[in-house]
């Protein structure tokens, strides 16, 4: 199974509904797209969507290592997954990258296998709740967002804080009191918060009953985190701070920061890193969410076939191509009623329309 050929493109995409955080706004996403072909006429299929602001990885830096990526695999055998995969950890400065051709090589392997990705893995779930996320805005636009999201048939909301503590407060109140209790809220204020913030949030957790806490703290404030009350590390997910294995040994402690590990693809280098950290928290007794940033279905694909086949997986965030303005890649999954299952067929069960 020769590889032959490995091609790639940029796209620039605009969003349908632009969104603030804590740390910026953001409008469009440029994305990365691969696809590594074989002599016998397969193809392996990748998509990347950069974390500047986490991971240094650039959309310029991203598409230059893609573009890199013939060299490296021209003339190799398809079927040496393992091995592949391995020498990819030579572009650990572009993860995303790094993640568009590690998931293409495993969509190649597994379309040779005749399998899905995740059974290759080892599926251990079939169907879980996503989030949903509602950007930092006004309580009354905020309102009205998550009246739209439980009405398409979600059931987990995450709502976006980190600039304004009190309207933070304000704002969540007013979306527990609105909402069903079958609804349940979940937060991220992307490194938004002080020490002293968080302590008080516990309140807030405890009577609104909010599922988790992502990234409260600066990403270097692991120590912090640790000194947190036991019961709030518990609820507490690392996103910013858990980018490579690293970090995952890290936060594993002693002492534990937090309970649970926010995995992306895009910042620890695609599904093979992936695993590694998943093992890491599951060997540790954290829970693991898996989230993604703005991204085509391609890739929001890869992040489930890896998701559904970790034991300790609990969370979903998988929201990221929803509001793409257009995407180059089809299928992959559904979502029904808030509920995300993969699509049938080998590979990671997607169609990239360009090539
Ligand atoms: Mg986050």
């Amino acid at each position: 199974v020769k590889i032959v050929e490995v091609v790639s493109f940029t796209e620039a995409i605009p969003l349908s509904r632009p969104y603030t955080i804590a740390t910026r706004s953001i409008e469009s996403v440029a994305l990365t797209f691969v696809c590594i072909r074989t002599q016998s006429g397969l193809e392996g299929v990748g998509a990347a969507s950069p974390s500047a602001g986490v991971t240094g990885e650039t959309s310029a830096t991203c598409a230059q290592a893609a573009g890199a990526a013939d060299s490296l695999l021209r003339g190799r055998d398809a079927r040496h997954l393992g091995a592949l995969c391995r020498e990819l950890e030579a572009l650990q400065a572009t993860p995303a990258a790094r993640a568009a051709l590690d998931m293409a090589l495993y969509d190649l392997f597994c379309k040779h296998l005749g399998i899905a990705v995740v059974d290759f893995l080892g599926r251990c779930h079939q169907e879980l709740p996503t989030s949903i996320t509602i950007g930092i805005k006004s309580t009354a636009e905020a309102l009205e967002e998550a009246a739209e999201y439980v009405g398409r048939g979600f059931r987990r909301i995450k709502v976006k804080l980190g600039h304004d503590y009190e309207a933070d407060i304000e704002r969540l109140t007013r979306l527990r009191e609105s909402l069903a209790s079958d609804v349940a809220l979940r937060v991220d204020a992307n490194q938004g918060y002080s020490v002293e913030q968080v302590v008080g949030f516990e309140h807030v957790v405890r009577t609104l009953g909010i599922e988790l806490v992502e990234q409260p703290l600066p990403a270097a404030a692991v120590d912090a985190l640790g000194s947190l009350p036991e019961s709030l590390r518990e609820v507490i997910a690392a996103d910013e701070s858990l980018v490579n294995e690293a970090d995952a040994r890290r936060l594993a402690g002693p002492p534990s920061a937090c309970g649970i590990f926010n995995i992306k693809l895009m910042k620890c280098g695609g599904i093979t890193a992936a695993q590694t950290i998943a093992r890491i928290g599951q060997a540790s007794g954290r829970r693991l969410m898996w989230g993604c940033n703005d991204e085509s279905a391609l890739s929001i694909a890869a992040a489930l076939h890896a998701a559904y086949a970790a034991r300790a997986t609990r969370f979903l965030d998988l929201d990221g191509s929803l509001d793409l303005a257009r995407d180059p890649a089809e299928g992959g999954f559904v979502i029904r009623d808030g509920m995300m299952r993969l699509a049938d067929g080998p590979g990671l069960g997607t169609r990239l329309r360009r090539w």
